[in-house]
């Protein structure tokens, strides 16, 4: 059943994946990509607003101390995506596209490849791999209201986890301010950075109120903390706050931020030049992750991560807009040649045929499985009460409540049944291993939460502890799952050139 050998195996073909291969192909190593979509579909494709790095076509971001942030008009990630592909696609590095990655191969303490699910023949296949990079993206699908696509299900974090890799501040799941009522696409803060305000029900520029310098382009957890208080507070629309374009002028909009007006025209049924957009929070980045060091190491020898999957921590608690996508570009080329150099100085691969026995009796079980509960329920349960009890704002009594609904909906997946037994583009199949992936993570991430008893960059507690605690808490939470059970640690933070610092907007 062994498809193929590998010195390199990256699971995940965004930004990170694909710099990855490139990299770790010029380092002289057999490199393969993995993808459950196709490469130019991954998610990194819909970032809009640009990447803070070099020196061309720079527009001010969110936070940032000066204009620094170089785009592509708004869609710069699909610019970013097509330049990578072509470059994967000229090296001819091989790709399994629409292979599912459902676990990772241990032999000998090291990770040595990964048995996916074929989306298009069905059957399980096992790619054998030296080194492992995982850079299967965020996991916003946990929340309903997100800016995330239906593949971002967190599953490199997952598949990390059930080796014994810790999570890293799974708490730190990034709200955005600007996201599209009722869908939640994104509206990039590239519009703020080109002049855009942000209005409440009176009509009033409330960030006065919050952040009276930095105004629209304060950072995204001190704008989302803002809108969610006016809407709370009653001083919202139908939920939303609006998001002005219209002083920008006809001629701006259409030259800079055209993809926002095509966005808003085809979900919201709003011509941003004629009226304002509605917008509200939305589950956006997750800074935690896969626990690594700086070269995209984790504890498991042979396994490694990159992207929004991983958790290097170079964001600390709250990501400025356009590093995500520079952390994907730097660390893809870091991590490449780390597993590389490593893979190419270290000569085997097994998968041994227990490992692949154990997967093919899991799937079979799972699919002869004929009574039972169907997956999307508890995926929609699980995606609204975690917007409801772990949101931007975070109060104990809803945390302990969203442990116990987490709990409740980890028995009920035991009993989940996937009606479609067939072979080919099983969707029914691979969302309920999704929804698996999905589960563990909530239970990661809600008892970090409660035991960082401070508010600190997107985990806020106005209502217990609403200052940053640096004497208790400059530390990042560490989540392994022990017998199924979750169990919280805590790691130093390394600080080196850059001291933290208490920011006024
Ligand atoms: C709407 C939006 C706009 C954004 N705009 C910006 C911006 O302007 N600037 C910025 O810096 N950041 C932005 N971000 C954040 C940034 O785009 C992402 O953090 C980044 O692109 C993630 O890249 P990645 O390579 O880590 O993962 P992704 O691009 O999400 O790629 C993940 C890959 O993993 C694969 N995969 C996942 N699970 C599996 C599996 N089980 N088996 C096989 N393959 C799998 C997928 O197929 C995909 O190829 C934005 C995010 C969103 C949601």
């Amino acid at each position: 059943m062994v498809e193929a050998k590998h010195d390199v195996l990256i699971v995940g073909a965004g930004c990170a994946g694909m710099r990855a291969a490139i990299e770790a192909h010029d380092a002289g190593a057999d490199v393969a990509l993995l993808s459950k979509i196709h490469p130019v579909r991954s998610h990194s494709g819909a970032a809009e607003g640009g990447i803070n790095d070099g020196r061309i076509a720079q527009r001010p971001f969110g936070a940032a101390g000066a204009p620094r942030t170089a785009y592509a008009a708004d869609i710069t990630g699909h610019v970013l995506v097509h330049v990578l592909y072509e470059q994967v696609m000229k090296r001819e590095i091989p790709t399994y596209e629409e292979f599912f990655a459902w676990k990772l191969v241990m032999n000998d303490d090291r990770c040595q490849g990964v048995i996916a699910w074929d989306l298009l023949n069905g059957g399980l296949k096992s790619i054998g791999a030296k080194t492992v990079i995982l850079t299967t993206g965020g996991a916003g699908r946990l929340y309903v209201g997100t800016t995330n696509a239906y593949a971002c299900t967190g599953d490199g974090m997952a598949l990390a986890l059930r080796v014994g890799v810790p999570l890293k501040d799974m708490e730190m799941m990034q709200f955005h301010p600007t996201t599209l009522s009722p869908t939640g696409v994104l509206i990039t803060e590239g519009t703020r950075g080109e002049g855009a305000y942000l209005l409440n029900s009176e009509g009033e520029r409330f960030l006065k109120r919050y952040a009276p310098n930095a105004m629209e382009l304060a950072s995204r957890d001190v704008i989302s903390r803002a809108e969610q208080t006016e809407i709370d507070e009653g001083r919202g629309i139908n939920g939303n706050v609006i998001l002005d374009l219209r002083h920008l002028g006809a001629e701006k909009i259409l030259e800079r931020l055209h993809g926002t007006r095509e966005l808003s025209m085809t979900f919201a049924g709003v011509d941003p030049i004629y009226e304002p957009i509605p917008v509200r929070p939305g589950a956006h980045y997750h800074m935690g992750g896969v626990d690594t060091d700086v070269w995209g190491l984790t504890e498991v020898e042979g396994l490694y991560a990159a992207g929004e999957c991983a958790c290097v921590s170079v964001h600390g608690a709250n990501r400025l807009g356009g590093n995500a996508l520079m952390e994907t570009i730097t660390y893809g080329k870091r991590v490449g040649r780390h597993a590389a150099d490593w893979a190419l100085a270290n000569t085997t691969v097994e998968v041994p045929p227990s490992v692949e026995a154990d997967a093919e009796r899991e799937l079979k079980e799972l699919l002869d499985r004929h009574d039972g509960e169907r997956p999307w329920s508890i995926r929609d349960e699980l995606a609204e009460s975690m917007h409801e009890n772990f949101g931007v704002f975070r109060r104990e009594d809803q945390m302990r409540k969203q442990g116990e609904i987490v709990e409740g909906l980890r028995e009920r997946y035991e009993r989940v049944v996937v009606e479609d037994k067939g072979n080919v583009f099983n969707n029914d199949l691979t969302q309920a291993l999704e929804l698996g992936f999905l589960l563990e993570l909530a239970a990661c991430m809600v008892p970090a939460g409660i035991e960082r008893k401070e508010s600190r960059g997107a985990h806020a507690r106005p209502h217990d502890y609403p200052n940053r605690d640096d004497e208790n808490y400059l530390r990042h939470t560490l989540v392994t799952m022990q017998d199924g059970q979750p169990k919280v640690d805590w790691k130093p933070v390394t600080m080196t050139k850059w001291q933290p610092q208490e920011r006024t907007y």
